[in-house]
């Protein structure tokens, strides 16, 4: 808990509150499966909040809709002031939203055939219009704030699980993104690599970054996030703080799922 009090984020009265993330009656189908239901979920700035529920609960859907992965059928999503509107109608604010989030997914994604550096060079450089000098300036301190500065001239192919995922937190974080979302970004890896990417990712949410996580790391999102939200069925069914969430569950269908993975 001691980690939440020295976070770096804006609690006096003159910070900005305004929400980064804001659905509003957001409403989903695949066919003839409703795989969101009326979500209504508003994330603020610096908050880090981790996202439960079985597979197939919607989890995925929900985070791709918010960095426009997914196109929706009713409803809004506001990502730092722009507008996803339903059906894929959104315009300009599409690419805004899709430059201004990071977002680390279960596989790596990297680029196969570029060096753990270009890797992270490449979206900066082609999107911002930096310099290489630029580009590699900023991949030298994030390669170094994930602890893999000695493999930038490698390529992925030559690291470990744990050590992609980092490449590719630092890949997502040389565009300076407003908000990161997470989708299992440790189901992938052996368990022995497992911690090294929730340190890396503890660290920004202590650094004050806005965080949308989905995780079965259930110690980790106990003591990262600020706000615990469990989907089951499309539907949001119970939110609160971790401890609030966890400890004393109200819902018959949050109590069930927290009894088969706790
Ligand atoms: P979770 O991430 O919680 O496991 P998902 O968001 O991946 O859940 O999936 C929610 C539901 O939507 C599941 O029933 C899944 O099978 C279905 N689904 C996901 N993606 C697609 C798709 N592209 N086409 C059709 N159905 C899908
Ligand atoms: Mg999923």
């Amino acid at each position: 808990m001691n980690d939440k009090v020295k976070r770096n984020r804006p609690t006096d009265e003159t910070a900005d509150t305004t929400p980064i993330v804001r659905m509003e009656r957001v409403n989903k189908h695949f066919g003839e499966l409703h795989v969101m239901r009326d979500i209504d979920l508003s994330v603020a700035p610096g908050e880090v909040v981790v996202i439960i529920g079985a597979s197939g609960s919607g989890k995925s859907t929900l985070i791709r809709c918010v960095n426009g992965l997914e196109p929706f059928q009713s409803g809004r999503i506001e990502v730092d002031g722009n507008t996803l509107s339903p059906n894929g109608a959104s315009g300009k604010s599409l690419q805004a939203v899709r430059t201004e989030v990071g977002m680390v997914f279960q596989q790596f994604n990297l680029f196969p055939h570029l060096s753990i550096r270009d890797n992270v060079t490449l979206a900066p450089r082609k999107v911002r219009g930096w310099t290489r000098q630029q580009a590699d300036d900023t991949a030298r301190r994030l390669l170094e704030r994930v602890g893999i500065i000695d493999q930038a001239d490698k390529f992925p192919g030559q690291l470990s699980g744990g050590q992609q995922q980092r490449v590719a937190l630092a890949r997502a974080l040389a565009m300076e993104p407003r908000l990161m979302l997470f989708d299992e970004p440790t189901s992938a890896l052996d368990p022995e690599m497992i911690g090294e990417v929730l340190d890396a990712m503890r660290e920004l949410a202590n650094d004050g970054m806005t965080m949308m996580i989905v995780t079965h790391e259930m110690g980790f999102a106990r003591e990262v996030a600020d706000r615990v939200v469990f989907v089951h069925n499309g539907q949001i069914v119970e939110q609160g703080p971790p401890a609030a969430l966890f400890d004393t569950p109200q819902h018959d269908r949050t109590q069930a799922f927290l009894s088969r993975v706790l």
